[in-house]
This record gives structure tokens, C-alpha cells and sequence, in this order.
């Protein structure tokens, strides 16, 4: 059979560990059999970050806005314990940090769920989709270690020079200050990216803030959301017959936990950040939880919402078997894909990655799965297997969805 043609390329953004690994054999193994594959490849491992000051990544983020679709490898954030791992001359920042901050936009991320794998908590049969904001807060802060004795306070020169000075704490002793901001156009973006998501999805929204404490900034964030709601959304929601509810931060988490799934939940960047990793382990695996950014441009990055699988990477420099699951990875490809076939009228493309997905959840309902998920499937005929098993078993039944 010839393969699927595309017409604009794809940003293809390679990573670190064991998920580079795991990169290259879905390529080999589910892509480049059947998909004349047209991408624009940036090299965001450690090394070539490293090699380039990081300017690939900026590089990459920049493409993005100009092809408007991008697919996305797991990537180290290097700490302390990489720099000589790596021989770094910085201790670069997150990539996913710099390419959020160019791209702004919301996150989205939802569990992928396959019957016989079971949520942790039981009343979640829907799946619970987190919106996180993209942009600022600590993940574009400013800090310092004080030195006893110091008085720190935060300073705002306006436009016309004026400064207006409040006081942070006078230090006794040592200690530590940190300095963050948010911008009414980027919390805007975030509620409108949440809104229409909610009505394009038929979802109810949440969100959540701590206004209560910072009654400044993340009340800013619940005013902005509820201005918009009102002025351009309420109408469009009672139409859909969908809920915008807001409430406190901790009751959220509450209510979440007592729910059944089905809605989406917004968040601020770092409160997405921690709860999305929270959601997903509930819903079974890391490894089956898929991110999208959406800028308000309209550009899309696509990831798994895991990180390199570090610990399996070391087994398998070691020649041991691995048992990875490549979900999320394989959703984040398909998702490319897909939209890159919508946004070219390519119908074989969106065909193409439909089934993807299906041959892939149809392995694991088989009873084919990673480690992971072995251990919470009560599927009577599961059998564990390794990476690259995994991936030829979802490659068997893509052939024969393919023909
Ligand atoms: P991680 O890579 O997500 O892995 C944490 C643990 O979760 C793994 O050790 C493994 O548990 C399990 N796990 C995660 N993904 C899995 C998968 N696909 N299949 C099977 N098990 C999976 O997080 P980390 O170890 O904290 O971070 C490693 C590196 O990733 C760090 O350098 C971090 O900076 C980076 N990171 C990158 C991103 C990103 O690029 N988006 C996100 C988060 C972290 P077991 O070991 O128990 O099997
Ligand atoms: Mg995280």
C-alpha cells in the first residue's frame, strides 16, 4: 500500500532517556511504515541543548508558531545531579518552561482509559481532564537567598516612574524571597482556551484558586474568569446545558476526589502541574496520560505528561529488558497527526492516527500490557511484556485496522 502523504511538516521535538528510546521505535515500528513522515526535526536532548546554550529550544518553540502542529519528547529539567552527569555548563531550565512562556496557552490533559484497567478511585468511570495555565507564576520567577539582616520589598516603577514599595520581611536570620507575576492577557487567553474547550468537549468547567490567602493575585485570576464567563460564555453554556463553577482551591480537591470524572478542571500553572500527575497515577499509570498545548494562536504542542522514565533508562544501559509504557507518547503522536491532517484536509492522516489509538488500546484490552498496568488489570488473560513487544503487538493490529 503507498504511504499517507502529508503536506506541511510536523515540529518533531526528540528528548532524553528512556522515552528517546522509546521515540525512535514508534517511529520505526508505527509511523514510517505507512506515513511518508514530513517533519521539522529539533534535537532537544540535554546534549544538543547543552551544545547550543539552549537556543534549540527556542529554535523549536519558534517553529511551532510557524507550523502551527508540534509532537513532543519527554526532556530532562536538569538539577544538580545532572550537571556532571551531562558535563553542563548551566544548569538549563525546563524546556517545557521556555516553550510554554513563548507559546503561552493552557495545557490540557486527560487520562486515556482501556476496560480492564482500573482507576484507583472507583468512582471515577469518566475522565477528568486538567487545564492548566502556561504562562508565569513560579515557573517564571525570580529568587535569592538572603543573607541575615536584609530587608527585601517588592518595588513597582509605573510608567511614569512612580515607585510604590511594600514591604517583603526584614530578615533576622537567613532566608529565601521570591518574586512572581502573571499578566491579565495571558489569565484571559487561559479562561477563553477553557471555555471553548468546555463547550467544544461538552464538558462542565471547575477552577479553583487560592483567593482566599493571596487575595490580589489569584483573586485577579477568579475575577478575569468570572468578567469573561459572564460577558461572553454564560448564554453559550445554558445553551449546552453546562456548568462554570468556581470555588476554593481545597474544596476542589475534595469534591474531585468524590466525583465520577467527566469534567474539566482548571488550574493555575503549578497547582496543574502537581494535580496532573495526581489524576493520572489515580486513573492507573504516568504512562497513559496525554498533554496538549493550545496558544491562543491556535498552535498545538503535543506530549505525555510523564517524565524520561529515568530508573527504566538506567536498566536498560545496563542490557536489562524494560517493560515502558509508550501510551502516552504514541496519543501524543496520533494527536499531532490528527491535527495536522484536520488543518491540511488530509482525511488519510486523521484516519491514520484514529486507528493508531485504536490499535493501541485494543492491545491492552487483549490483555497485552507494561508493567505498569499489569498490576492493576484484573483482565483475566493479561500477560506483561517489554518495550519493544509492547509496541510490536500494537503494530500487529494497526496492520490489520490498516488492511
Ligand atoms: P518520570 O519520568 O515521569 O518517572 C517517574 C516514575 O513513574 C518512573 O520511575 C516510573 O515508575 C513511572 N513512570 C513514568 N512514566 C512511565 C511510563 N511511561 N511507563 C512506565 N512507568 C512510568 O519522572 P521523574 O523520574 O521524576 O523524572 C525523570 C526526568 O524527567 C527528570 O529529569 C525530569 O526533569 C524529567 N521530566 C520531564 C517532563 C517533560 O518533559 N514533560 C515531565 C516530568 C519530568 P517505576 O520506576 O516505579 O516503574
Ligand atoms: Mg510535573
Amino acid at each position: 500500500m503507498a504511504k499517507i502523504q502529508m503536506k506541511t511538516p510536523l515540529v518533531e521535538m526528540d528528548g532524553d532517556e528512556m522515552t528517546r528510546v522509546i521515540w525512535q521505535m514508534i517511529k520505526d515500528v508505527l509511523i514510517l511504515p505507512h506515513v511518508e513522515l514530513k517533519s521539522e526535526y529539533y534535537d532537544l536532548g540535554l546534549v544538543c541543548r547543552n551544545d547550543t546554550n539552549d537556543q534549540i529550544t527556542i529554535d523549536a518553540a519558534e517553529a511551532t508558531k510557524k507550523y502551527g502542529v508540534a509532537v513532543k519528547c519527554a526532556t530532562i529539567t536538569p538539577n544538580a545531579a545532572r550537571m556532571p552527569e551531562y558535563n553542563l555548563k548551566e544548569m538549563w531550565k525546563s524546556p517545557n518552561g521556555t516553550i510554554r512562556a513563548i507559546l503561552d496557552g493552557t495545557v490540557f490533559r486527560a487520562p486515556i482509559l482501556a476496560k480492564g484497567i482500573n482507576p484507583y478511585i472507583p468512582t471515577w468511570t469518566k475522565p477528568i481532564t486538567i487545564a492548566r495555565h502556561a504562562y508565569g507564576d513560579v515557573y517564571k520567577n525570580t529568587e535569592m537567598q538572603v543573607p541575615a539582616g536584609s530587608k527585601c520589598e517588592l518595588v513597582c516603577t509605573d510608567a511614569q516612574g512612580v515607585e510604590t514599595r511594600q514591604l517583603i520581611h526584614s530578615f533576622d536570620g537567613n532566608g529565601v524571597v521570591q518574586g512572581m507575576h502573571n499578566t491579565d492577557k495571558s489569565i484571559s487567553s487561559f479562561a477563553r482556551s477553557c471555555f471553548n474547550y468546555a463547550l467544544d468537549t461538552k464538558q462542565d468547567l471547575w477552577f479553583a484558586t487560592k483567593d482566599t490567602i493571596s487575595k490580589k493575585y489569584d483573586h485577579r485570576f477568579k475575577d478575569i474568569f468570572a468578567e469573561i464567563f459572564d460577558a461572553e460564555y454564560k448564554e453559550k453554556f445554558d445553551a449546552a446545558g453546562l456548568e462554570y463553577f468556581y470555588t476554593l482551591i481545597d474544596d476542589a480537591v475534595s469534591r474531585v476526589v468524590r466525583s465520577n470524572g467527566g469534567y474539566i478542571w482548571a488550574c493555575k500553572n503549578y497547582d496543574g502541574d502537581v494535580m496532573s500527575d495526581m489524576v493520572a497515577t489515580a486513573y492507573g499509570s504516568l504512562g497513559m496520560m496525554t498533554s496538549v498545548l493550545v496558544s491562543p494562536d491556535g498552535a498545538y504542542e503535543y506530549e505525555a505528561a510523564h517524565g524520561t522514565v529515568q530508573r527504566h533508562y538506567y536498566k536498560h544501559l545496563k542490557g536489562e529488558k524494560t517493560s515502558t509504557n509508550s501510551v502516552a507518547t504514541i496519543f501524543a503522536w496520533s494527536g499531532a497527526l490528527r491535527k495536522r491532517g484536520e488543518l491540511d484536509e488530509l482525511p488519510q492522516l486523521c484516519s491514520y492516527a484514529d486507528k493508531l489509538e485504536q490499535a493501541t488500546i485494543a492491545t491492552i484490552e487483549d490483555g497485552v500490557m507494561t508493567g505498569d498496568l499489569y498490576v492493576l488489570s484484573n483482565l483475566e488473560n493479561k500477560r506483561k511484556v517489554d518495550t519493544e513487544e509492547f509496541l510490536q503487538e500494537i503494530g500487529k493490529r494497526l496492520d490489520a485496522l490498516l488492511g
